[in-house]
């Protein structure tokens, strides 16, 4: 083949995002978006930006938002670096920390992603596959990786290490560590605190799930000066905007309205599990605003397709290890409720 194109760049196939379909009458639970609107204070903080703010370049580093955010993680602005999306902060991680040539190394399966930025970067990976109960493989301790991801909870399983078992894998690794922490708003802990007491941790979040901003693209890491100050070199100079300052510093500052939503998911989250085990389903219990449901017969693609015909998204992953299984997003009751019915037809029950 003759392209232009760098030899590594044509092997590669690029990341595949969920489809966002153009029609809304879609029940959607394929992107483990939020199901509720975001905080009504987000949408008068980006009523209130003036042309003036539109007409100069935007803070580069996001201040407002850092202040704002320090305030609520109880930690030190200078230990937040903010970007478009978490994806953005992935990217700047592998920039920082990996480089060409060198490998990072995380559990498998997850969030497909990580793989894509090491092929941009021309790095290596290594993937070490978990165990039947998704425990931290010990693999992972002995990779000579420069970085290891640990999705926390895990896509697209729902599954989590607990902070004490990814603490002491700090301690021993050489590797930066960083927990993908983009779906704790709707765990139970987080490693926000291992920062304070390891060098080589970074935990990184979004607004686009708990917060109900994945429009907006706006996410960030949390660690020790010195991993921050390092990543800063490395980011486009204004890789977030003034609308998504606004708007991020407003969602952060609103915690109140951000566990109210998350709570409604996770309550949603045990009647889904109950009636899909109810159906046939394997589903395992989730710390994540989506479910894991695997399924013998009839093959889970096939579900996905007539789930589709009838105007219902799920997730369906066509490859080794993931193709018996379904994963759902937890949607309004209602919406959850066409999920389940509409199953129950399919299924006969
Ligand atoms: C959704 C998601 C992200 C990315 O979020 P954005 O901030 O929207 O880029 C990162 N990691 C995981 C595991 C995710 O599921």
């Amino acid at each position: 083949m003759n392209s232009y194109a760098l030899e590594y760049v044509q092997q590669m196939t690029g990341y595949v995002p969920g489809e966002q379909p153009a029609h809304t009458d879609v029940v959607k639970l394929n992107t483990n978006e939020n199901p509720y609107p975001p905080s009504p204070k987000v949408m008068e903080a980006v009523g209130r930006l003036s042309a003036e703010s539109l007409r100069r370049y935007p803070n580069p580093t996001a201040t407002p938002f850092r202040i704002a955010a320090a305030e609520v993680l109880g930690i030190g602005p200078d230990m937040i670096i903010a970007g478009n999306g978490s994806d953005d902060i992935l990217t700047i991680l592998m920039r920082t920390f990996v480089g060409s040539g060198g490998a990072v190394a995380y559990p498998v399966p997850t969030y497909a992603l990580y793989r894509t930025l090491a092929q941009i970067e021309h790095a290596r990976f290594v993937e070490i596959p978990f165990s039947d109960d998704y425990s931290l493989p010990a693999e992972l301790a002995s990779t000579n990786a420069r970085l290891v991801f640990v999705c926390n909870p895990n896509s697209p399983t729902g599954t989590v290490i607990l902070p004490d078992v990814l603490a002491d894998f700090a301690g021993r690794t050489q590797a930066v560590v960083v927990v993908d922490e983009a779906y704790v708003d709707f765990a139970d802990g987080s490693c926000l605190d291992m920062i304070r007491d390891h060098d080589n941790v970074l935990v990184v979040r979004t607004l686009s799930k708990g917060y109900a901003l994945a429009g907006l693209r706006f996410g960030y890491a949390a660690g020790p000066r010195s991993l921050i100050e390092e990543m800063y070199k490395v980011k486009d100079s204004y890789n977030c905007d003034a609308v998504s300052i606004a708007a991020a510093t407003a969602a952060i500052m609103d915690q109140k309205y951000r566990a109210s939503i998350c709570d409604a998911v996770r309550i949603e989250r045990i009647r889904v599990i109950d009636e899909l085990r109810r159906l046939g389903f394997d589903a395992i219990e989730s710390h994540s605003n989506f479910v894991w449901a695997t399924i013998d017969t009839p093959a889970a693609g096939q579900l996905y397709a007539q789930l589709k015909q009838r105007n219902i998204l799920v997730r369906y992953f066509d490859e080794p290890g993931l193709d018996n299984g379904l994963r759902i997003t937890i949607g309004t009751p209602e919406q959850n409720t066409t999920l389940l019915r509409t199953l129950g037809e399919l299924l006969g029950n």
